[in-house]
């Protein structure tokens, strides 16, 4: 691909396919003597995957750049607020009483120079402190815990006292995506494309079903796991994740929320099962759940089984839908004049919920990367091992919460807690890591929105704590740190008077747009 781009044909109208149909047209289209066209085909006859509820903060920001007010998230979306996740029975299959801990989105705050993860480890390894880090250290989980919105009732646009993620409805948010691309001037057409052409370029010319061609500068593939174009055409190998996870079918199910005027979860709840892990995620009106599970370990009908028996006495919305799930990343997302995006280009189980992190991610560096005039393949090479890269960042960072984990008690947890699911570079990581706190810099890769502290939220919340690691702190007096933590215990507090609760947020945002 040597010439500026004029045209982008996006194949796919899921979340990934209206994601990359609105950012590239606000990126690329604005300036009228260098016009760029972008057209997006979409199957009437390929469902998109209807799934993909949590994401993490970078969506507030994506979706502020694109100029799509907030309220109408409210409004559109079932939109909820997420602090972060919680999670239960990791550590050795327990109840939410015994075994949870929460990984929230806001880094711990800091007292006299120090982080306040210093002041709880000093505390701890003294023998000071029983109470777990993020109950100590953050000011989101106090919100997690009390139900309340990251956001202020007057907090303007998508500023926020603390990061925030959102709990959507992923195919109405493509609705409203593919609303402000088109009223944008980006091309809808609904067709499945039956033929792809490739040539020396890479793909020249796709072919839809009613016969129509269409050619473009620049394609788009957003087919989900299909891969249209980068797979079935240009057959750029995928580099599987199988060694080191282990989960590959999910089933999914929406339930009604409890009563009409439900408490809302502002948290991502993931649950630790026999052979992989349940999510329960409420939406404005309903509460989405599934379970992600290894079909080595469990059979299609147990997990059904297993997810309907969580339900309780919460009425089932639809009939449990079951998913296929391959996870690994293609070797070149980015091969010739072919871009892959979303599930065509790779997925990870969705436990920190990344899929549309990546989707995001890969647009604004892609943009960065994209060529004008002259040979582009230094770019194109660096930008899929940044991909790449942050692919296996993001891996390890799963697989951390597996094998942190003490359960042995099914088969499952025995061969996803065995050492062999370890990279090296994670390996090294958690060997550091039982020596000393976490740190930016102990971190080669770090292209994930993933830093050190959400390291340490894991590992503190799997009580794997360094042996040694409050040495950068282990001179402060305990009354210094006991000063520190009174101090988050402060704000926690105030944090907890000042925000509403998740409903009433939401409702008000809904009323507003
Ligand atoms: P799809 O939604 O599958 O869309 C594919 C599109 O391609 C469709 O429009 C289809 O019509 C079109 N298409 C296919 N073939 C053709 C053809 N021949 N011609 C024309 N069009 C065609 N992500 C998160 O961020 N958070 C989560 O909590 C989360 N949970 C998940 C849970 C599960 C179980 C799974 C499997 C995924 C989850 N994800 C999550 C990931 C998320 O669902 C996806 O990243 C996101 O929806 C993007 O999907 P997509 O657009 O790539 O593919």
């Amino acid at each position: 691909m040597t010439q500026a781009i004029r045209s982008i044909l996006i194949v796919g109208g899921g979340t990934a396919g209206w994601l990359a149909a609105t950012y590239l047209q606000r990126t690329l289209c604005g300036d009228p003597a260098a016009p760029v066209s972008i057209r997006l085909v979409e199957s009437p006859e390929v469902p998109t995957i209807g799934v993909g509820e949590a994401t993490v903060p970078t969506l507030a920001a994506t979706l502020h750049a694109l100029g799509i007010p907030e309220p109408l998230l409210f409004a559109r979306t079932e939109a909820t607020l997420k602090n972060g996740v919680r999670f239960i029975g990791w550590r050795q299959g327990g109840d939410a009483a015994s075994d949870r801990f929460d990984h929230p989105f806001d880094v711990p705050m800091m007292h006299e120079g120090y982080s306040s993860l210093v002041h709880w480890l000093n505390l701890t390894q003294r023998g000071l402190l029983r109470a777990p880090m993020g109950d100590c250290c953050s000011v989101q989980t106090a919100l997690m815990e009390g139900l309340r919105s990251p956001k202020l009732m007057d907090s303007a646009g998508y500023l926020a006292p603390v990061p925030y993620g959102y709990h959507i409805d992923a195919g109405l948010l493509a609705d409203l995506l593919r609303e402000t691309a088109v009223a944008r001037g980006v091309i809808h057409t609904p067709g499945t494309v039956s033929a792809v052409h490739t040539g020396p370029e890479g793909i020249s010319g796709l072919i839809l079903a009613d016969g129509r061609p269409l050619q473009a500068d620049l394609y788009v593939d957003c087919t989900g796991f299909a891969g249209l174009l980068i797979d079935r055409a240009l057959g750029v190998p995928w580099l599987s994740y199988a060694d080191h996870l282990l989960c590959d079918r999910a089933v999914a199910c929406p339930v009604a929320h409890e009563d009409e005027a439900p408490a809302l979860r502002p948290y991502t709840t993931a649950t630790a099962e026999a052979a992989g892990w349940r999510w329960e995620i409420d939406l404005q009106s309903r509460r989405g759940t599934g379970y992600v599970y290894a079909s080595a370990h469990c059979s299609d009908d147990e997990a059904v089984a297993t997810l309907l028996r969580s339900h309780g006495s919460r009425t089932r919305l639809a009939d449990p839908r079951l998913l296929r799930m391959r996870i690994g990343h293609r070797a070149r997302v980015w091969e010739k004049n072919c871009l892959s995006l979303g599930l065509a280009s790779g997925f990870i189980e969705p436990l920190e919920s990344t899929g549309i992190y990546l989707i995001e991610h890969a647009l604004m560096q892609f943009v960065d990367y994209l060529p004008g005039a002259g040979n582009n393949s230094r770019r194109q090479a660096t930008y899929n091992r940044l991909i790449g890269d942050l692919y296996d960042e993001l891996r390890d960072f799963i697989v951390m919460h597996y094998v942190l984990s003490q359960r042995r008690d099914t088969p499952f947890w025995r061969e996803a807690t065995d050492a062999a699911r370890i990279s090296p570079a994670l390996a090294d990581l958690l060997a550091l890591w039982q020596e000393k706190v976490p740190q930016a810099t102990d971190i080669n890769r770090r292209m994930s929105l993933f830093s050190a502290n959400n390291y340490f939220y894991i590992l503190a919340g799997m009580h794997q704590l360094p042996l040694a690691g409050a040495a950068q702190g282990a001179h402060i007096a305990p009354d210094r740190s006991d000063a520190a933590l009174r101090q988050v215990a402060a704000v926690r507090r105030a944090a907890l008077m000042q925000s509403p609760t998740m409903a009433d947020y939401a409702r008000k945002q809904r009323g507003a747009a």
